[in-house]
C-alpha cells in the first residue's frame, strides 16, 4: 500500500485531518511546529502530544518520505545526498557551502522527461513526479545534517527534474518551505529553475514571488533545439516574451544559467548573440563550465575561453558571474549518483 506522508499536508489540511481524528484544532498547529520549526526525526520527540495521539499518527501516517541511502562529501565541502523513495527510485540533493551562502539544491522529479543532451538526469527519462512530502523532506533531512544543516540559507530547485513539469506539488512544497510557521525560508532565498515551460511560467509568476532561473544554454533556436528538445515546443522568441512579461518584484532579475560546452556554445560570437537575445529582459547570467560525467560527449572549455565569453557580456553591461562547478569528485552533477544506482 502506498504510504501516506504527513508532510504532504498544508497546515489547513492538517487541521482538517486532526479534527477528523477527534483531536482539538490546536493539536494540528502543535504538530506542524514539530514537523518544521523543530524538524523532529521521530514521533517520540513530540513530547507535548499525548502518547495515544502519537501512536495513532505513527500507525496512520509516515513522518519521513525519504530514506538516506548515502551521503558523500567533496574536498570543497559540497555534500551530496542520495535518497531512496518508498517505491525504490532514487533522487539526489546537493548542499553547497559558499559563505555567506549555503545552498541546498533539491530535486522535483525522479528522472526527467526533457532529455537535455548534456544532462545525465535527462538520460534516465522520467520515472515519476515527486510528492510534496518528498520535496519538503529533502529540506528537512538536509537541515538535520550535523555538519552543515544549521547553515542552510538558500534553496534552489535545480536538482533532478523539471520543477515546472510538477508545478502543483512544487508550489505546495514551496508554500510549506516559505511558511513563517513552516520551514521559514524567505521567498528571496528560494529559486525555481526551468528549461522553459512557457505556460507554467505564466502560472508560476502569479502564484509565488520566488526567484526564477531559466536554463538557457544556447543563444539561438538551431543550437537550443539540438541541446534542449523542449525548445522545439517553446522556441526562444516565445520564451523571451514570457521572460519580458514575467511579473518581477522591484529590483529583481531573472537568472539565466548558461553551461559552457567546449566548441559548442562558448564562442565570443555566441556571447554576442546571447546579448542580443537578452535585450529588454531584467537579466543576470550565471556561467558554468561544463562538469563532465561518464559517457558525456561534451568537454569543459578552458578558463580563458570562459573569461572571454564573460567579457563580451560584461562589455554589454550585463551582469555575468562565473560559477564554480562544485563537488566534481563525488559526481555532484545532477543525476550521477542516481544513475550509478542503476535502479532509477
Ligand atoms: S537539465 Fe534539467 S530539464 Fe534538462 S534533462 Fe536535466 S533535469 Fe531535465
Amino acid at each position: 500500500m502506498k504510504p501516506l506522508f504527513i508532510k504532504n499536508f498544508t497546515l489547513q489540511e492538517l487541521e482538517a485531518r486532526v479534527a477528523g481524528m477527534g483531536e482539538k484544532p490546536f493539536r494540528a498547529r502543535q504538530l506542524y511546529k514539530h514537523l518544521y520549526a523543530r524538524n523532529v526525526a521521530d514521533w517520540s520527540e513530540c513530547t507535548d502530544l499525548s502518547r495515544s495521539f502519537c501512536a495513532r499518527l505513527e500507525s496512520e501516517v509516515s513522518l519521513h518520505a525519504l530514506a538516506v541511502s548515502r551521503v558523500d562529501e567533496a574536498d570543497d565541502g559540497t555534500r551530496k545526498y542520495l535518497f531512496r523513495l518508498h517505491d525504490g527510485h532514487f533522487i539526489e540533493s546537493v548542499l553547497i557551502p559558499d559563505p555567506p551562502r549555503c545552498t541546498l539544491c533539491v530535486s522535483s522529479q525522479a528522472g526527467c522527461a526533457l532529455g537535455c543532451k548534456f544532462c545525465l538526469t535527462g538520460k534516465l527519462g522520467l520515472k515519476r513526479n515527486l510528492q510534496t512530502a518528498e520535496i519538503v523532506d529533502q529540506v528537512c533531512q538536509a537541515l538535520r545534517d550535523p555538519k552543515l544543516g544549521s547553515k542552510v540559507n538558500s534553496l534552489v530547485f535545480m536538482g533532478m527534474g523539471e520543477p515546472l513539469a510538477n508545478l502543483d506539488q512544487v508550489l505546495r512544497a514551496v508554500s510549506i518551505i516559505t511558511d513563517p510557521n513552516g520551514l521559514m525560508f524567505s521567498h528571496r532565498r528560494v529559486t525555481l529553475s526551468t528549461a522553459g515551460l512557457v505556460p507554467q511560467m505564466r502560472r508560476l509568476g502569479t502564484a509565488t514571488p520566488v526567484n526564477l532561473a531559466i536554463s538557457i544554454h544556447a543563444p539561438n533556436d538551431a543550437l537550443r533545439d539540438d541541446l534542449m528538445p523542449v525548445n522545439r515546443t517553446y522556441p526562444l522568441a516565445e520564451l523571451m516574451r514570457a521572460c519580458r512579461d514575467y511579473p518581477l518584484q522591484a529590483r529583481k532579475r531573472i537568472t539565466f544559467e548558461y553551461i559552457l560546452l567546449e566548441g559548442v556554445n562558448d564562442s565570443p560570437a555566441q556571447a554576442k548573440e546571447l546579448v542580443r537575445l537578452l535585450r529588454g529582459v531584467a537579466a543576470k547570467i550565471n556561467l558554468i563550465a561544463f562538469n563532465p560525467h561518464p559517457g558525456s560527449i561534451f568537454r569543459t572549455p578552458s578558463m580563458e575561453r570562459v573569461l572571454e565569453f564573460q567579457d563580451v557580456l560584461r562589455k554589454a553591461n550585463l551582469t555575468a558571474i562565473i560559477r564554480k562547478s562544485r563537488g566534481g569528485e563525488i559526481g555532484a552533477a545532477c543525476g550521477q549518483l542516481a544513475a550509478k544506482e542503476g535502479r532509477n
